[in-house]
């Protein structure tokens, strides 16, 4: 894989880099305009873009935003972002209003050396994310021709890990156009995934949470057998509690999943801890009367949504030793107040590891940030939910393979 460090080495001083980066954050309008409530992603892009800037590139990012249907949506505009960027550079960036169209194309132009410039969200196009391969290609080849091409010194560098497990036109198809290099948030990922596939320090403790089991279905399957722990929280808990046999009222509940876990439990039952108190409500709001109980004990018509304090402490107790540990998924409905301790309570154990610590999943990235941890605490905090789980799944990211073709 050729590295952002050998293309700055080739010299990068008056050529159009097309950088994809994954700006993909939340947006909200609380009445004065859209904003970025979480920057996390466009921090990590930051060092990458600032690298090619201070030698003097002249800077394009393609980047998507949710997920619009192949055409313009003003909801998805990256307008929000451009600005956030250019803040957190401390640099102007132009915005295009399109992608690939005249203003994209006007704007590549003018650039000079060292100057940046956002395109409006990939996925107003259709052929960025479609399954012909035809049109994917056409749509690569319209971002290229904003490079100059080849010929023309352009070139493309993979920065957003969060999209690498996407056969997308502006994360693959363009790779095979371009001399294609990769970017050192790609890089840094990659690498700290190696570690818990390779040969993982032990213990090796993996916590799972988040909503659903049929999620992470494959990571499980994939994981179970090398890990030492696996902890189980957030809504999944309760299909395996159902699996073992407990009423679980109206906590979340996927009966097709039933066999699964039962299966889980009967082949690596050793391995598999489980909540032994849940903290219950009847409604998911900020002033919910809640109460504590007994996993095996859950009231019919109550849900379970978050882990209680006694989860808390044997989760950090099968924490406290170990050399590696891999967290995705919140513990609870941590967005909502009352539901949120055990989602911290156990980040506070993962970031207290001395050995390898990885939070992998957008929404548990954002309750580290939300909750106000340390960021620095944990080993490494993926930007990339879909792509590290199918990593760890042991699949090929179409996006990284594409760099070593
Ligand atoms: P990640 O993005 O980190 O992989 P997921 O997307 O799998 O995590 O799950 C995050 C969501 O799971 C959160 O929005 C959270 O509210 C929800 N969740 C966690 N625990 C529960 C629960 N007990 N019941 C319902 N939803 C839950
Ligand atoms: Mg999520």
């Amino acid at each position: 894989m050729r590295t952002l460090d050998e293309l700055i080495k080739h010299g990068v001083k008056g050529r159009r880099v097309l950088v994809r980066s994954d700006l993909n954050v939340p947006i909200k309008d609380d009445g004065s305009g859209p904003r970025v409530t979480d920057d996390g992603r466009v921090r990590a892009s930051l060092p990458v873009l600032t690298k090619l800037l201070d030698h003097g590139a002249r800077v394009i990012v393609a980047a998507h935003l949710g997920r619009p249907k192949g055409e313009p949506d003003p909801k998805y505009s990256l307008g929000p972002v451009a600005d956030r960027l250019a803040q957190l550079l401390g640099r102007p960036v132009e915005f295009a209003m399109d992608t690939v169209g005249s203003s994209a194309r006007m704007l590549a132009q003018d650039l000079d050396d060292g100057e940046i410039l956002l395109l409006e969200n990939v996925r107003f196009n259709a052929g960025e994310t479609s399954k012909d391969d035809h049109e994917r290609h056409g749509f690569a080849r319209c971002l290229e021709f904003l490079t100059g091409g080849d010929d023309d010194g352009g070139v493309f560098v993979e920065d957003a890990f969060g999209a690498v497990h996407r056969k997308h036109a502006s994360v693959y198809d363009i790779a095979t156009l371009l001399p294609a290099y990769c970017g050192d948030l790609v890089r840094d990922e990659v690498r700290v995934l190696q570690q818990l596939t390779g040969d993982p320090k032990r213990p090796y403790v993996v916590v799972l949470g988040g909503s659903k089991v049929s999620d992470k279905l494959a990571v499980i399957e994939s994981l179970l057998p090398k890990v030492d722990k696996l902890l189980v929280g957030g809504g999944m808990c309760f299909t395996f509690l159902k699996a073992q046999g407990h009423e679980v009222g109206d906590s979340l509940l996927e009966v097709d999943q039933l066999d699964n876990c039962k299966r889980f439990l009967d082949e690596n039952g050793d391995k598999i801890v489980l909540p032994s108190d849940v903290v219950v409500a009847a409604e998911i709001t900020d002033d919910a009367a809640t109460e504590t109980v007994n996993a095996d004990a859950i009231p019919a018509g109550q849900k379970g949504l978050d882990i209680g304090p006694e989860s808390v402490k044997a989760f950090a107790a099968a924490l406290a030793d170990a050399g590696t540990v891999f967290w995705n998924g919140p513990m609870g409905v941590f967005e909502v107040a009352p539901f949120a301790e055990g989602t911290r309570g156990v980040a506070a154990a993962v970031a207290a590891v001395s050995g390898l610590s990885v939070v992998g999943g957008g929404d548990s990235a954002a309750a580290v940030r939300a909750l106000g941890l340390d960021v620095n605490a944990f080993g490494h905090i993926s930007t990339g939910g879909g792509a590290s789980l199918e990593y760890l799944e042991g699949k090929t990211l179409p996006g990284v393979a594409v760099l070593d073709a």
